[in-house]
C-alpha cells in the first residue's frame, strides 16, 4: 500500500494509474471493520482502491466533538495494509482547503432541515465541500459509502447527480458488533458498560420494526421512545421517514420504502443508527 501525505504525492500516484478503474472510500480515520467492509467492496469492484483519511473540520458543528474525535493514523495504516487498499491519501487541512473555506453550492435544504442536518447545523454543507474537493482530486469511477450514515448517502447522491454524474455510487450495509451495536469510530469513547447500553439502540430499532405495519408511524415512534426512556437512554431524535424524501409519513403507503433513524447520547457520546422497516 502506498501513502500520499499531500496533494503532490497524490497527483504522482494518480498519473501512474490514469487508465485504471478507481474505487474511492472516504473516511475520517479511526478505522474499524465497518470501514474495511467498504474497502473490500471497492477492491472487488475496481482495480485501484484509494482510501482518504481526513478529519474534516467543516463538518463538525461542535468544536469539542472535533477535538475529541479519535485519531490513530498508525493503527489505521496497519489495518489498511492487506485490506485491498492500494493508496492511502492522508492530507492536511491546508491541502484540502488551500484557499480557506470553499463554497460549492448545492441545494440540500430538504435533506438538511431534518434529523442530522437539523441537529448539526452546517454538517452536510461541510460534507459537500470536502467530498467535492476529494472527488475532484481523485476522479474515481466508483465511490463507496456506508448506509449507517443514511442521510449522508442522500446528500452524496445529490452531489454526484449535480457535479459528478460519471461516478457510480455504492451504499453498503452497516457492520455491527456481535451485540448489534453499529460499529463507529465514536464507540472507542465508550466504557464497557456504555457499549452494553449502546447495543440497546439496535434492539429498540428492531422492536420498532416489529410493529410495522400493524401500528401507525406515530404510534411506533411513541412506543419506541417509551422503550428508550425505560432504559434511561437520552434520545435526541427517533424518526420514521420515507427513505427517498426523508418526509415523515402519516399513514403507510404501498410501494414506499421506510426507514427508522435514531440519534442517542450514551456517556455524552452521540451515536446514530437506522434500520429499513420494509
Ligand atoms: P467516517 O469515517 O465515520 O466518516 O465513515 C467513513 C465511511 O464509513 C462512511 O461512508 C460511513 O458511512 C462508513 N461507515 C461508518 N460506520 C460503518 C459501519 N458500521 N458499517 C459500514 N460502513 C460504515
Amino acid at each position: 500500500m502506498k501513502i500520499a501525505k499531500n496533494i503532490n504525492e497524490l497527483a504522482q500516484f494518480m498519473t501512474q494509474n490514469k487508465e485504471v478503474n478507481i474505487g474511492f472510500v472516504p473516511t475520517m480515520g479511526a478505522l474499524h471493520p465497518g470501514h474495511l467492509s467498504l474497502v473490500k467492496a471497492a477492491s472487488s469492484q475496481t482495480d485501484y482502491v484509494v482510501v482518504s483519511l481526513f478529519v474534516n473540520p467543516l463538518q463538525f458543528n461542535n468544536p469539542i466533538d472535533l477535538e475529541k474525535y479519535p485519531r490513530n493514523i498508525e493503527g489505521d495504516i496497519a489495518l489498511l495494509e492487506n485490506s485491498g487498499c492500494n493508496l492511502l491519501f492522508a492530507p492536511s487541512v491546508d491541502d484540502i482547503y488551500p484557499q480557506g473555506v470553499p463554497n460549492i453550492e448545492l441545494d440540500i435544504k430538504d435533506l438538511e432541515s431534518v434529523m442530522e442536518g437539523k441537529m448539526r447545523k452546517g454538517h452536510f454543507q461541510g460534507v459537500v465541500q470536502v467530498l467535492h474537493r476529494l472527488f475532484s482530486l481523485i476522479n474515481p469511477q466508483k465511490a463507496f459509502f456506508g448506509l449507517k450514515d443514511y442521510q449522508q448517502c442522500l446528500v452524496v447522491k445529490r452531489l454526484v447527480d449535480t457535479y459528478f454524474s460519471d461516478i457510480q455510487l455504492f451504499f453498503e450495509p452497516t457492520m455491527r458488533e456481535a451485540s448489534g451495536l453499529a460499529m463507529s469510530s465514536r464507540n472507542q469513547r465508550l466504557s464497557l458498560e456504555g457499549k452494553k447500553e449502546a447495543a440497546e439502540i439496535y434492539r429498540k430499532l428492531i422492536y420498532c420494526r416489529s410493529l410495522y405495519p400493524a401500528e401507525s408511524p406515530l404510534n411506533i415512534i411513541e412506543k419506541g421512545k417509551a422503550e428508550f426512556k425505560k432504559q434511561g437512554l437520552e434520545v435526541e431524535y427517533l424518526e420514521i421517514v420515507e427513505a427517498e424524501t426523508l418526509r415523515n409519513p402519516i399513514i403507510w403507503e404501498k410501494n414506499k420504502k421506510y426507514i427508522i433513524l435514531a440519534a442517542v447520547y450514551i456517556e455524552s457520546v452521540r451515536l446514530i443508527d437506522n434500520l429499513f422497516l420494509n
